[in-house]
């Protein structure tokens, strides 16, 4: 079925309304994806949001791209309040603390325009997962557990963890709140988190993935990297394809991503990122894509479990990158010592610290940091 499935590409150079919706209307037509939509439906989208940030930053899925989505529906006859917005970013999940992203995002004013609802439901349903690996259900939140048909509408960043913040990884945000980091903490190697993240994948089997590609980001993402202009809309009804053709705009190998890695090795996902089929306008490739400080170095990653128990703290000492709080930065927030599944991070005269013995190097801590005062170091011998 995978091998059947093509991933669209729309070439896209701003978000201007009147491209961006043509753009969203020709990816309905080239992937024929009208088939899948009824009226009757309950819709949920769910963007990559994040924290507060500003449409302009590139951290979050841009509102103009949920929009012609809205309108592409409601045209299909989806009445608006069957349609609904929804997305646990990190930190709290409630009210308030998702209310103030959906207004920094630009998500309240597409609700608004459009007359859809914006998830106010903080409750969760326990998911079985069909095929798993790591994690046999998930406490998915509401919306998206009750909903007929999911759209997730990610965005193409790079991630300290997992090399890419794409259409699997934006699923991440299915999963309510303050539950995020105990996932980082239940598997603190990436491999085994990454499969978890396959795992959530077949639980919300989203049936359509876009992805905004026009002003992605590259460097130490999801959150502290820079913004690159890509140019594209992206889309498939498989998340890993669009991963794996995401890793071709990236121009960097399925196994450097481990979302992809890891959906490869269960043969989720067999096809080369080569021979994923296209359709629309020609891929664009970066080969000056920058990946974050924190991928290449996971020096264990296929060293047997016992032998990398015995090696672990010596490659932890000499060649792993860490977090690194700039002091002087620093405004006390506590928004990483929330976010830290390790609770590592203590809050002292308002600056915060970490206790490096316990930290897991997930960089939650990095992509909250409402400011970039957590970067991430290379330790000396990694940067001869
Ligand atoms: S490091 Fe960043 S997130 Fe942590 S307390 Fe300081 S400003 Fe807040
Ligand atoms: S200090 Fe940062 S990187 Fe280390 S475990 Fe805590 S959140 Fe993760």
């Amino acid at each position: 079925m995978e091998n059947q499935m093509a991933v669209g590409v729309c070439r896209l150079e701003n978000y201007q309304m009147e491209a961006v919706q043509e753009a969203v209307d020709r990816q309905f037509a080239q992937l024929s994806l009208d088939r899948l939509i009824k009226p009757t439906m309950r819709i949920t989208l769910k963007p990559n949001l994040l924290m507060k940030r500003k449409p302009e930053d590139a951290t979050t899925t841009h509102p103009s791209i949920m929009q012609a989505i809205i309108r592409h529906l409601k045209a299909l006859g989806v009445p608006a309040g069957n349609i609904t917005i929804a997305d646990s970013p990190g930190g709290l999940y409630n009210h308030p603390a998702v209310f103030g992203i959906y207004a920094s995002t630009g998500m309240q004013a597409v609700a608004d325009a459009e007359g859809v609802n914006l998830n106010d439901d903080y409750s969760t349903i326990e998911t079985a997962c069909p095929n798993p690996v790591r994690a046999h259900s998930f406490p998915l939140i509401q919306p998206v557990a009750a909903a007929d048909l999911v759209i997730s509408v990610c965005k193409l960043k790079t991630h300290c963890m997992t090399g890419l913040s794409g259409g699997v990884k934006n699923l991440f945000g299915t999963l309510p709140g303050l539950t995020k980091p105990d996932y980082h903490w239940r598997y603190p190697e990436k491999a085994d988190f990454c499969n978890m993240l396959v795992d959530l994948c077949e639980t919300v089997r989203p049936g359509i993935t876009f992805c905004d590609a026009v002003e992605s980001m590259e460097g130490d993402g999801p959150s502290s990297g820079t913004k690159k202009h890509t140019g594209m809309l992206l889309c498939s009804e498989s998340p890993y394809l669009l991963d794996l053709v995401l890793c071709r705009v990236m121009c960097k190998e399925e196994s450097e991503i481990l979302t992809v890695k890891a959906a490869r090795d269960r043969g989720i996902c067999t096809l080369k990122k080569e021979e994923v089929p296209l359709v629309g306008d020609p891929l664009r490739t970066f080969d000056d894509f920058k990946q974050p400080r924190s991928v290449t170095t996971d020096f264990l990653s296929k060293v047997p479990g016992p032998l990398r128990t015995v090696c672990r703290p010596i490659v932890d000492r000499f060649l792993t990158t860490r977090p690194s709080i700039n002091h002087k930065m620093c405004v006390g927030c506590g928004k990483c010592a929330e976010s830290c599944p390790a609770h590592t991070i203590r809050i002292e005269n308002h600056k915060a610290y970490i206790d490096r013995k316990n930290c897991i190097r997930c960089y939650c801590c990095h992509e909250m940091c409402p400011i970039h005062a957590i970067t991430v170091k290379q330790n000396r011998l990694l940067k001869l």
